[in-house]
């Protein structure tokens, strides 16, 4: 935006650029400290420079504490710079001795054009700590900037702080030219946070800044959820939006979690607040919660996509799911989501959560948690079915779990696995003890998600008093809809896909298979599913809406993972774009679905509208008629038309050919 001072410009005092620029030098005017801007009264806030050090002598190369100091961004003059010697994690920024409602950030990049690629997804940060540990993101500069002038952006950030710096993109040295920070004194509000772009921002500052490592050891954090506050209102005709966001703050630990995912460098993090919190639209109020980072899955949304379609088959419980962006230490992450941990929680898994004492009688039959587990040889118990099959049980939690549980636990397992083995038409005790229910609708997700990994991570449970174990919820599809290149392409593939984990294919089989009965069960579910929004129109428009709400976000990502043209973890093809990564997900899933309808031996037929035209039948209506019409048992014709329409349940007569019949639907 333009600056209006009323205070007195002084000319640049130009030297050689240290390395060559293109920007001309001769028009630039820099503000002075006491200026005002006459439109909004707020004043160019000073104080006591803060930053990194050592810093960095772009000459020799060499640390340096008396060159290119965080003094230099503040200076007001655009040919010197602060650098840092460290790469990642370097700032540069200010103690102004008071509170004060930032209202207006301008910056300079180096003149060079690595100072003009130093800025991209850098951040400006508010705190009322020295240590920012409760910083949140003022600005974060989205692109790479022009250098040699001074840029200015409106804050949209009604809290004041003392402390306020500018931390650098990953992987580079802080460098910039110069910084100003405009406002006023005051503490501010707590209504309006600034977030990058639609999506809500999880903003994750951890106690001296250390990262996690491992899944093992909790780091100390503060965590910050900034979010649109969710409420329009309406003055005479007109709707507006309100200008507020909510913000959610605990501290908490975070840690690593996953598996694969975890080796990527956008690392996906698990956080424990430490208190329950009800995150976002999150239903359930609980402590653990994950990031689920989706660096292989360049749709970002092939989790949401699934999560979707196990709605759409009416599972029982679907784990929450929200897209956000990330910040960590001052640096932007990416676009992530937020989701329920998977555990046995009410408004997650909800089953009876056992405690030390459930040792005996009805009390020690559940609930269990459990997972067919391709990793479990890595857990300190894993427990391996008669047939050979890896299961690792979370709930009760290892620490808590008593010897009479985990030994009710697998002597139950064990008769699961051994009627399983028998199930066929002339012994169905294995329903006694599966849901099929549950189990055939994970199958059928994952089938028509193309899903590798189904089956390598299965979660089941049992509740109390009741001898079945169920199925889901669904989790973990960055390798499902074709983009994983030890399957690819899926089209080619004749069978079903459920083959991840060892040992894990024949339990699948004896269950999907075990008679006519289960096939007939199978084709229902999925009858009901394509008739409940699993068709191809329907599910494009909604990857196309997710798309559209993911897109500021996306752009992003992508400039902090410049990945769109390469081929990671599992990835069969790199297509270089965003938008190409989302045209094949729909055109997998129309070619899904087809292949799925083939497999199962199904027809499908889109619904006829909601309410046909009803035309209520002559005497004289002749019946020589081409094609079809149906009449409902009133002898109202509700159909007229050259292909059986697909009809809603009732009775109907249709003539065809010049022959009448009764239909039963
Ligand atoms: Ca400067």
């Amino acid at each position: 935006m333009l600056m209006m001072t009323s205070g007195v410009s002084r000319s640049q005092e130009v030297s050689e650029p240290d390395t060559i620029g293109t920007a001309s030098w001769d028009t630039m005017d820099v503000v002075s400290g006491d200026t005002i801007d006459v439109v909004s009264g707020d004043t160019l806030l000073t104080g006591t420079v803060m930053g990194v050090l050592p810093a960095v002598d772009y000459k020799t190369g060499d640390s340096t504490r008396t060159k290119n100091l965080p003094e230099n961004a503040f200076d007001g003059k655009l040919n010197t710079f602060y650098a840092s010697y460290k790469y990642s994690g370097s700032w540069v920024g200010m103690d102004l001795g008071r509170q004060c409602v930032v209202t207006k950030i301008g910056w300079c990049a180096r003149n060079t054009q690595s100072g003009k690629e130093r800025v991209e997804l850098g951040v400006f940060e508010g705190a009322n700590r020295e240590d920012f540990f409760d910083a949140v993101p003022l600005y974060m500069i989205p692109q790479m900037d022009t250098v040699a002038q001074m840029r200015y952006v409106d804050v949209a950030c009604s809290k004041g702080f003392r402390y306020v710096r500018y931390v650098s993109p990953a992987n580079g040295r802080c460098t910039i030219a110069e910084i100003e920070f405009w406002g006023h004194e005051g503490e501010g509000e707590d209504t309006l946070f600034y977030h990058p772009t639609n999506l809500p921002c999880v903003v994750i500052h951890t106690v001296n800044n250390e990262l996690p490592q491992d899944k093992e050891n909790y780091i100390r954090s503060m965590v910050t959820v900034i979010s649109d506050q969710d409420s329009e209102f309406s003055v005479q005709d007109s709707v507006f939006r309100s200008q507020k966001t909510e913000v959610l703050r605990d501290s908490a630990g975070i840690r690593l979690r996953g598996n694969a995912s975890m080796t990527f460098p956008k690392k996906p993090y698990r956080i424990k607040f430490d208190h329950k919190q009800r995150v976002l639209g999150g239903k359930a109020k609980a402590k653990d919660w994950v990031l689920v980072n989706n660096y292989g899955d360049k749709t970002l949304m092939r989790n949401i996509v699934a999560f979707h379609v196990s709605e759409i088959f009416a599972m029982p419980y679907t784990p929450y799911c929200q897209p956000v962006d990330v910040f960590v230490n001052g640096e932007y992450k990416g676009n992530y989501q937020l989701c329920d941990k998977v555990e046995v929680k009410k408004e997650r898994i909800e089953i009876e959560e056992m405690s030390p004492l459930d040792t005996v009688g009805d009390a020690l039959t559940g609930g269990y948690m459990w997972e067919i587990d391709g990793n479990a040889k890595k857990e300190p118990h894993p427990y391996y079915t008669p047939h050979n099959m890896p299961i690792t049980l979370h709930s009760p939690k290892d620490e808590d779990i008593q010897p009479a549980q985990r030994e009710y636990f697998e002597n139950y397992f064990n008769l699961i696995d051994h009627f399983v083995y028998l199930a066929s038409a002339n012994d169905t005790t294995w329903r006694r003890f599966v849901d099929f229910s549950t189990f055939v609708r994970y199958f059928l997700i994952n089938q028509i998600c193309a899903n590798g990994d189904a089956y390598w991570q299965c979660f089941m449970y049992k509740k109390r008093g009741d001898t079945k174990a169920y199925t889901g919820p669904v989790w973990d599809f960055d390798l499902a809809f074709d983009n994983d290149k030890r399957r690819y392409p899926i089209a080619e593939t004749t069978e079903f896909i459920y083959s991840a984990a060892a040992n894990t294919s024949p339990f699948v089989r004896h269950i999907i298979h075990a008679d006519s009965l289960t096939e007939a069960e199978m084709v229902g579910y999925w009858h009901k599913a394509r008739h409940a929004g699993l068709d191809e129109d329907r599910l494009i428009a909604f990857v196309d809406s997710v798309a559209e709400e993911l897109d500021a976000s996306q752009q992003l990502n992508f400039r902090r993972w410049k990945i769109l043209d390469k081929e990671v973890h599992q990835n069969p093809v790199a297509l270089g774009s965003y938008s190409a990564e989302v045209e094949r997900l729909k055109e997998f899933i129309g070619m899904r679905l087809l292949w799925t309808d083939n497999k199962l031996g199904y027809t499908w037929e889109p619904d006829v509208p909601e309410e046909p035209e009803v035309i209520v039948a002559t005497e004289n209506m002749r019946i020589d008629v081409k094609g079809y019409r149906v009449y409902d048992l009133f002898g109202r014709l509700i159909y007229a038309g050259e292909k059986m329409p697909d009809l809603k349940e009732g009775i109907y007569i249709i003539q065809h050919n010049n022959q009448t019949t009764k239909i039963l639907r």
